[in-house]
């Protein structure tokens, strides 16, 4: 029998989630790869914190393939005694936060299934939308699953269409004719590591090299903190194999004209770190380039600007720097919090939000400040740190957004929500404002989304209800447990 439920656990305060992190890694030389995935995956952490996983596989020995998966942040999950038994040359990594399919250990990545060839392990990062429809098609073939996420659907026709496929990447190139949505995929076949993207680029990848080691990964912060050198991005529809006998192969044929590229622009705004680079843009640089605008469009007389952090404070500088009113830092966030925790209940004097994030009271007292945010979901984190700018003795608070107003869900890999959850859904700045509690608001313009990418064609879905592939008829961004 259930207990009786006396802790709640509470949400991230952001109100918004990335996806999912991947990582791969091939020593030509034969090294042990084990710590080095570890290492990338810390990198990857703000990615996805609720499971994660390594496969390692030895392509030189007996090719066994040693997993380890399990719920939890990276350095929960792994001990040294762990990574000590990981022996091997090859191996993949993922760091989950779920977009679909439930939070559970099954559903933790790497996917490692067994099928003719040997051993194929996949980590996956972004949705299918056609996901319940290719999982109906085996299920009717035979196909037993042992998950719930469309992750497992891609692994399966990978692992159906080697069989008749000359090589382990075009058996991923035959899946990719079938799988629709959002997929940066990294590959772990007996002999090759291989990396996919998608033809409209909704997630990054990219490439690294260390001596004679060749990584894959989400993003390159990844591969700058285990000591490699950024090669290229796997570009959007592009395949990439790597192995000691052929070097980088890479197959384009699926890639689309340019000005049908879509990545994901909340990449930049929110999810990716700012030490990042994606498709050659710097994920700072296009967050100072997103306060500048605010700046250019929305002005307002001040004596500070402050960012709320981590993914506002880029912003904040943009906007200060363009302005000319002092940057300052008002918020001190506890960073020993994960990604959940105890929802302090509503007797309690606790706040969700004062438990993440506290004032600097020296820093607002007396002060009009321009607070700088990411976006604003639901709406319920931004009055209350309003609130607390207030209390502690701001006199004004002028709230600028880097992002346009979350018209619309995701169905490329985030947690955008349903539309009538979302605050800007049927209602004008000037009421958001008034909910809030601002002195002012104001988002930044949909038509800056482009400047911020430095012209990048990119997706804007959530934003303007115009997604670069028809939505799915079925909602495919919760649990399709049956
Ligand atoms: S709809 Fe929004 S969050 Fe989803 S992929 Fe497009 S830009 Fe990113």
């Amino acid at each position: 029998m259930e207990s009786t439920k006396v802790f709640e656990m509470e949400e991230d305060l952001n109100g918004l989630h990335e996806e999912c992190g991947v990582f791969g890694i091939y020593d030509f030389d034969g090294g042990d790869v084990a710590s080095s995935v570890y290492y990338g995956l810390l990198a990857l952490q703000h990615r996805g914190q609720e499971s994660c996983g390594i496969a390692v596989g030895d392509t030189d020995g007996p090719r066994k393939v040693t997993t380890h998966k399990g719920m939890g942040l990276v350095n929960e999950v792994f001990t040294p005694e762990i990574l000590e038994e990981m022996h091997g040359d090859i191996a993949v990594g993922h760091t989950r936060y779920s977009t679909a399919g439930s939070s559970t250990r099954e559903n933790a990545q790497p996917l490692v299934l067994n099928y003719i060839k040997g051993t194929l392990a996949v980590a996956h990062n972004g949705n299918l939308i056609n996901a319940p429809q290719l999982r109906h098609e085996l299920e009717y073939s035979g196909a037993i699953f042992q998950t719930t996420i469309d992750s497992e659907v891609i692994a399966y026709h990978i692992a159906r269409e080697r069989v008749n496929a000359k090589s382990a990447e075009e058996a991923v190139a035959r899946a990719m004719d079938k799988i629709q949505g959002a997929y940066s995929l990294v590959v772990m076949s007996p002999r090759k590591l291989i990396g996919a993207r998608d033809p409209y680029g909704f997630r990054p990848l990219c490439i690294g090299k260390r001596d004679n080691t060749y990584i894959l990964a989400s993003e390159t912060c990844a591969l700058h903190t285990i000591g490699a050198e950024f090669v290229r991005d796997v570009e959007p529809g592009e395949i990439v194999s790597i192995s000691p006998k052929t070097g980088i192969v890479s197959d384009k044929s699926r890639c689309l004209p340019k000005e049908k590229e879509a990545r994901c622009v909340f990449e930049y705004i929110y999810f990716a770190r700012p030490d990042s680079h994606i498709d050659g843009i710097s994920v700072y640089s296009s967050r100072i380039r997103a306060g500048k605008y605010l700046a250019m469009d929305s002005p307002v007389e001040a004596d500070l600007v402050v960012g709320v952090p981590e993914s506002g404070n880029a912003a904040a500088l943009g906007y200060s720097l363009q302005s000319g009113i002092p940057y300052g830092t008002a918020f001190v966030k506890n960073s020993y919090i994960g990604r959940t925790f105890i929802k302090p209940k509503q007797s309690n004097r606790e706040s969700s939000v004062q438990v993440k994030l506290n004032v600097l009271k020296e820093a607002v007292n007396g002060k009009r400040v321009i607070m700088i945010d990411d976006s604003i979901v639901r709406g319920t984190t931004s009055d209350r740190i309003v609130k607390m700018l207030r209390d502690a003795g701001a006199t004004e608070v002028h709230m600028r957004v880097s992002s346009p107003p979350f018209l619309y869900p995701c169905y490329f890999g985030t947690d955008v929500p349903a539309r009538e959850q979302l605050i800007a859904y049927n209602r004008s700045v000037e009421e958001i404002r008034q909910i809030i509690g601002a002195d002012s608001l104001a988002y930044l313009e949909l038509d800056r989304l482009k400047d911020m990418v430095d012209g990048l064609p990119c997706c804007s879905g959530c934003f303007t209800g115009k997604y670069p592939l028809d939505p799915p008829k079925e909602d495919i961004r919760g649990d399709y447990e049956r």
